[in-house]
């Protein structure tokens, strides 16, 4: 099976800090991914914009070895990419001076479409949309990209949107969760509404519970003075594990269009309740044999962030009343594993008798590594010996199902922009959605930081504290195995 690609039309994309890591590990090598697929016009252009002295050459050469560090299978294609390096630009700009608009100004053309990928620190957000405007960049067709994190509580996502929305309406800001591109997250749309099987058991009457997992199994590594500022909440709760959460629990939106999804993602944060002391869990990594721990990566030796949480989180509605959602995510894990997991109520009685075992149907979205998702289905135990029950996966791997054109899907960044370049804004955040989840977070902080308890220490390549085990177990649930 061959993927269609539908080219889009003509851009100029701007990449404000298109220097930095993220220009050079994911934004950068993911344009010349689409370049190659045919997908990016061949007039469409790519300017860097940042505050190193280059001129495009250099530019031209950090990216040549950025994509063969990042994607050296796609820079062997030699020919295609000295025709994408021929599409980049480069202008010296400071975000928070006059420096270099002009130039930037006169380098983006205005008959395409204009896209402003805002990948620098938080605190030039609001600068960068300023000078945009007043130098004329910010038309009604233009867009701007807004990197995470967005904002670091309910009041500064406010002034944040608010500055944003002095100078671009919302249809113009694509504010970017990388969660929400990955194709089996939007697979699981597909499963839920493009089906009948599932959607009539997509309640608390046939489902027990359901599990979040976002593990990772670095550390902080070289970014430990922004963790340190925000922690496993605000750095991955507030924003990724949240939309998870919404897209498995909202309604059917009438259409897959920017507005209806969203605004069923919006009613779903509105219906959590408050979460519960008693059902958080908050850790921080301890050293191991061969790696610091978290304090000792961070420059606040005394540091109570938490680069784990685990905690219990219910959806008031009639839909999900009686259903938990355990929701997790951690550094220095035992695995880089992200997963969510439907798990379905037994069978209401066994007719097979109780040496017979008995089995919960599992639907399983595993968004990394392996994307893909797996239902797990009770059937005999082949052979003699009686009525034995045993579980095994409907595999939906997509490499395998699909072969291997299908399954060099885009990235989740790659396909983002070509959405920005489209117009598409079902996959990005409203302003009300990032208010309400800060909403939603901001007294569970204020709890902890009030009783001023540290995190958990939990070992590096553990599950995370035992506590966090214990949150469910009491429930007389358990968590599934975090496993690559
Ligand atoms: P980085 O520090 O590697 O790069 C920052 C870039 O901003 C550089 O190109 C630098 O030249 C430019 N810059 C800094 N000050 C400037 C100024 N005054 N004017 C113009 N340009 C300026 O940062 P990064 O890791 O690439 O992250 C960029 C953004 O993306 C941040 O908001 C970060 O939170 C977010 N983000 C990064 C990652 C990642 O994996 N790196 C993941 C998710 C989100």
């Amino acid at each position: 099976m061959v993927s269609r690609v539908i080219p889009v039309d003509p851009f100029d994309l701007v990449i404000f800090g298109g220097t930095g890591d993220l220009a050079r590990r994911k934004i950068l090598p993911g344009l010349f991914r689409r370049f190659r697929a045919g997908q990016m016009d061949a007039e469409s252009r790519v300017i860097g914009a940042a505050r190193s002295d280059l001129d495009v050459d250099g530019y031209r050469a950090m990216v040549r070895e950025a994509i063969a560090e990042f994607d050296p299978a796609s820079a062997r294609d030699s020919e295609a990419l000295e025709a994408f390096l021929g599409r980049l630009g480069y202008v010296v700009v400071d975000a928070m001076g006059e420096t270099g608009w002009d130039d930037l100004e006169r380098e983006v053309n205005s008959d395409r479409i204009r896209a402003f990928y805002f990948s620098v620190g938080p605190r030039l957000f609001g600068e960068l949309a300023e000078r945009l405007h007043k130098h004329g960049m910010a038309d009604h067709d233009s867009r701007i990209v807004v990197e995470k994190p967005f904002g670091r509580d309910l009041e500064s996502a406010k002034a944040l949107n608010a500055t944003l929305a002095q100078h671009f309406h919302e249809h113009q800001i694509y504010r970017i969760d990388h969660y929400l591109g990955k194709e089996t997250v939007q697979n699981l749309m597909a499963v839920r509404f493009g089906n009948t099987l599932f959607e009539p058991l997509w309640n608390s009457q046939y489902v027990d519970h359901i599990q979040i997992t976002v593990a990772e199994s670095v550390g902080v590594g070289g970014r430990g003075e922004y963790y340190d500022r925000a922690g496993a909440v605000r750095d991955m709760m507030q924003n990724h594990l949240m939309q998870l959460l919404c897209l498995i629990a909202m309604e059917p939106p009438a259409k897959f269009e920017p507005d209806p999804v969203r605004d069923e993602k919006l009613k779903v944060i509105r219906a959590l309740d408050p979460v519960e002391p008693g059902d958080v869990v908050r850790g921080q990594y301890e050293a191991s044999s061969d790696a610091p721990g978290y304090n000792e990566q961070v420059e606040n030796q005394g540091s109570t962030t938490e680069s784990f949480v685990a905690l219990k989180a219910h959806v008031s509605n009639w839909r999900w009343a009686g259903t938990p959602f355990y929701l997790r995510t951690g550094k220095r894990l035992k695995a880089r594993a992200s997963e969510i997991a439907v798990v379905f109520k037994d069978a209401p009685h066994s007719i097979f008798g109780a040496e017979a075992g008995r089995h919960a149907n599992i639907l399983t979205i595993r968004l990394q590594p392996n994307e893909g998702i797996e239902l797990g289905v009770t059937i005999k135990e082949p052979g003699p010996g009686g009525m034995r029950l045993i579980d095994v996966p409907l595999d939906m791997t997509f490499a395998e199902a699909l072969g291997p054109d299908d399954a060099d899907f885009p990235d989740a960044y790659e396909r983002l922009i070509m959405d920005v370049i489209r117009g598409n804004q079902t996959l990005f955040m409203r302003d009300d959605e990032v208010e309400e989840a800060w909403a939603w977070t901001d007294p569970m902080i204020a709890e902890w930081e009030a009783r001023g308890e540290p995190p958990l220490p939990y070992a590096s390549g553990s599950s995370g504290p035992d506590e966090a085990l214990a949150l469910i177990h009491r429930d007389g649930r358990h968590w599934r195995e975090i496993k690559p």
